[in-house]
């Protein structure tokens, strides 16, 4: 059983019995990896590693939220020769979103592992994470785990939800689109002056609970299908991805077909092409995207024998947003819901 990390802290208890919105635990996990990164750089050296988050994540994942998540587990081996290390598909069992996640841990200092090369592919990992992402449908994006808050935009804020932990734990977990990364790296590679800092990088990324939040804005709304969650989650997501690709779209990439390819790497691997809605904000709602049979099949099939992927990763979990109006505790973790 997991209990409050510290007592004197409300934002931090957990689920005890009753299953919490995701936002909520997406929360808790930001804020617990938030004070484990600083206990971790602070009396309690050294902290933990990126791998033992994600697997204490989808943990936590499965065992909070009952028959709503499924995990597949896949072969670790596998992973090695990828650019993400899980994917995570929100959805309804007809629509969703999917996510290709690569975690990165923040040093000390405040740097995190972005220049990552496989020498398998002959790429960076970044290269590698927005190109397979794009294979399988999916956007690609880092999952930081931070130990310092920041102030975050006024403009990125309005787009997220309003859940936030009082001790700003929160920014513990946070998303940034891949091409925000991308950038940084095409920018590096090409000697271009006035580079992105790592901090500014962090700066722009968005708590997960934030973009990911599943709890509705109207107490009382009926949602079985969880369409309307569904829609917001896309739209705050889309936002992100649409801001990376913006920066990228504004570097200098020369000829280059990528990062990797400036570098004297694999010319196969390019940046890709934008596969979100193409649609501005004024759009009120974005249209939802049909999950692919890939995904159709992991909600069919026997977590133990899973059908292969085409490019597989450590782990997939799909998490079911529909009929959650009657049971979610609004109380656990959102508590200005
Ligand atoms: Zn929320």
């Amino acid at each position: 059983m997991i209990m409050p990390l510290r007592p004197g802290l409300p934002e931090q208890t957990v689920w005890p019995g009753s299953r919490p919105s995701l936002c909520g635990l997406l929360k808790w996990m930001a804020s617990d990896t938030y004070h484990w990164l600083r206990d971790g750089y602070g009396p309690h050296t050294p902290p933990p590693g990126e791998e033992t988050f994600t697997d204490v994540h989808i943990r936590h994942l499965r065992q909070a939220m009952g028959s709503r998540v499924k995990v597949v587990q896949f072969n670790k081996e596998q992973e090695s020769f990828n650019g993400a290390d899980w994917e995570l598909w929100i959805h309804n069992r007809s629509h969703g979103l999917g996510f290709r996640i690569q975690a990165k841990k923040e040093s000390k200092e405040g740097q995190y592992g972005f220049r990552y090369w496989l020498d398998e592919r002959k790429a960076f990992q970044c290269d590698l994470l927005i190109h397979d992402a794009q294979a399988v449908g999916c956007i690609p994006v880092y999952l930081l785990y931070n130990h310092e808050a920041w102030a975050i935009r006024k403009d990125a804020a309005r787009l997220l939800c309003g859940h936030t932990a009082d001790d700003r734990s929160h920014y513990g977990c946070s998303l940034l689109s891949a091409h925000q990364v991308q950038a940084q790296l095409f920018s590096q590679a090409l000697g271009v002056r006035g580079r992105i800092s790592h901090v500014q990088l962090r700066e722009i990324s968005a708590p997960w609970n934030q973009v990911l939040c599943d709890l509705k804005g109207k107490a009382g709304a009926r949602d079985p299908r969880g369409t309307g969650t569904l829609q917001a989650i896309q739209r705050r997501a889309e936002a992100v991805e649409r801001a990376g690709w913006a920066t990228l779209s504004s570097v200098d990439r020369g000829e280059f077909a990528s990062p990797s390819h400036a570098c004297g790497g694999n010319p196969e691997v390019r940046v890709g092409t934008w596969l979100g809605d193409q649609a501005t904000e004024e759009r009120p709602e974005p249209v939802l995207r049909a999950l692919p049979d890939r995904v159709l099949r992991l909600l069919e099939a026997d977590p133990l024998r899973p059908p292969e992927q085409p490019i597989p990763t450590r782990a997939v979990v799909l998490y079911d947003v529909s009929d959650a109006e009657e049971t979610v505790n609004h109380l656990v973790g959102c508590v200005r819901y």
